[in-house]
């Protein structure tokens, strides 16, 4: 059987005594059935010249990282990464900025990781990349010599060519997407968004009714492989930490009111200020519900380098300040804004006490916390999803959630309502339409279906070729 390689840009193999996350719960099972080396970025920066790879052993999985060039790291990350891609994969060119510099760290750090992998790569390896950070590993891979091969999945959502074409040398990141044999993406809306670049005459390639593109002298694969989440992993936290001191004296403090939560990174594609208005809408289109409902936002700082990221922190805060200040009584809070990061088990657990899971991003790749919070309901008495139709999950849990435009504070306040007042019976129906879903493309069967695909690619890849002539 081939080894695995993962690459990603932070390589999240769990500590002792902490849950896994998403993707770190797929990677590490697909690891556990064979083996495996998962490559990525130490964490650590350097004023010169990283140096070669530390590899460490973890059960059956090889751990292998590299520190980065401090000035190289700015420019691949924060700058190229997150002011250039993240705005524009989301749709948001209005944060979008873009300097040539960090462009060409972000090509620099994707070489010095192909350069660092390749002397610990073995004649049969199975090489999937991950997230838009590494888009040109594929490429650099290739330019030493790699032929194996390549899968590369996208974690977060791709735009039309309108928007990608705000981005100079867009051409550049469509041919080395090119340089995959397996590309995957969240949803179908995604795959036919890419494979529609492609089609574009100054880029001249072709797609093929069966979804495979050719173009830069190569025929790849683009097909949607939606995410899934570990759906036992979720039940059983849920249940095993409800009886943790931390959570019981929460449930305390919430005196029977229903508790809505939202979880998630403090990101300006998260919609959180306009979740925050549209409860503010809800208190006020609904006083009977005002002293009776509970609001808690969890919401870690990210990306703190970046300048949007400080922006809608200091936003939000005060927006939640004003709300609170305009409708809090002296026994009642009606926003529980929390701003840092929980272990995931403690997460599980507060989603089964919730009543509500608000999730309602203005554009999402998938959304995690959408599924995790149906997956920790108690069947019996279950919660109920209020999703943003602009996350890659409504796709999926369309069959259960209450489906919102984040933008429509009216709108979501309604969807709010109706989640709270709704009968048992129809929660019950709902949850297990979802839970259905869930369990059929659970993150191991995620793993599998792209890792199948790409293991059908092995021994006949396309092998790179002369440029396209169109
Ligand atoms: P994104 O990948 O954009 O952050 P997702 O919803 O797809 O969004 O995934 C987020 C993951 O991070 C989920 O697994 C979620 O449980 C976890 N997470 C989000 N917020 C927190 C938090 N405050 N503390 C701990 N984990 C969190």
């Amino acid at each position: 059987m081939s080894r695995l390689v993962a690459v990603s840009n932070r390589v999240a193999v769990p500590r002792s005594g902490k849950s896994p996350g998403g993707l770190a719960v797929g990677l590490l099972a697909a690891f556990q059935h064979q083996g495996g080396l998962w490559f990525g970025w130490s964490g650590k920066t350097v004023d010169d010249t990283p140096g070669v790879a530390r590899v460490s052993t973890t059960g059956n999985v090889r751990v292998a990282t590299i520190d980065l060039n401090k000035d190289d790291f700015a420019g691949y990350y924060a700058g190229f990464s997150n002011n250039s891609l993240w705005p524009l994969l989301h749709f948001m060119p209005g944060y979008f900025s873009y300097s040539r510099s960090d462009h060409d760290a972000y090509w620099r750090v994707n070489r010095l990781f192909a350069e660092r992998l390749v002397p610990l790569l073995e004649a049969d390896d199975l090489i999937w990349v991950h997230d838009y950070q590494l888009f040109p590993l594929g490429q650099a891979l290739r330019d030493v010599g790699v032929d194996r091969p390549l899968g590369f999945f996208l974690h977060v959502p791709f735009p039309g060519f309108n928007v990608l074409k705000v981005l100079p040398r867009y051409e550049e990141l469509l041919r080395a997407i090119s340089a995959y044999d397996v590309v995957g993406v969240q949803t179908e809306p995604d795959a036919k968004a890419l494979r529609e670049c492609y089609e574009q005459p100054e880029i001249g390639g072709e797609v093929f009714d069966d979804g495979r593109v050719r173009a830069f002298g190569r025929t790849f694969r683009v097909a949607a492989f939606p995410i899934g989440i570990d759906v036992e992993q979720c039940r059983t936290l849920s249940v095993e930490n409800l009886n943790r001191p931390q959570v019981q004296r929460f449930e305390v403090s919430l005196r029977n009111r229903k508790l809505i939560i939202g979880v998630d990174r403090l990101d300006y594609s998260k919609g959180l200020e306009l979740r925050f208005r549209a409860y503010e809408c809800l208190l006020e289109n609904y006083p009977h519900l005002r002293g009776h409902v509970a609001f808690m936002q969890i919401a870690p700082p990210t990306r703190s380098e970046v300048a949007a990221y400080m922006t809608i922190r200091n936003e939000l805060e005060q927006t939640a300040g004003n709300i609170n200040g305009r409708f809090a009584e002296v026994d009642w809070v009606p926003i529980r804004y929390l701003n840092r990061a929980y272990d995931r088990s403690l997460l599980m657990a507060l989603f089964r006490l919730a009543g509500v899971g608000l999730v309602t991003p203005i554009r999402d790749g998938m959304n995690l916390v959408a599924k995790e919070y149906v997956a920790s309901q108690d069947p019996r008495d279950p919660g109920v999803l209020v999703l943003s139709k602009l996350a890659g999950a409504a796709i999926e849990l369309s069959v259960g959630a209450v489906l919102v435009n984040p933008y429509d504070r009216e709108g979501v306040a309604e969807g709010l309502e109706r989640a709270i007042s709704m009968p048992l019976a129809e929660r019950r129906e709902r949850h297990r339409a979802m839970i259905q879903v869930l369990e059929r493309n659970d993150i191991h069967a995620w793993c599998r279906r792209f890792l199948d695909a790409l293991g059908r690619v092995s021994g006949v890849g396309a092998k790179p070729s002369a440029m396209h002539s169109r």
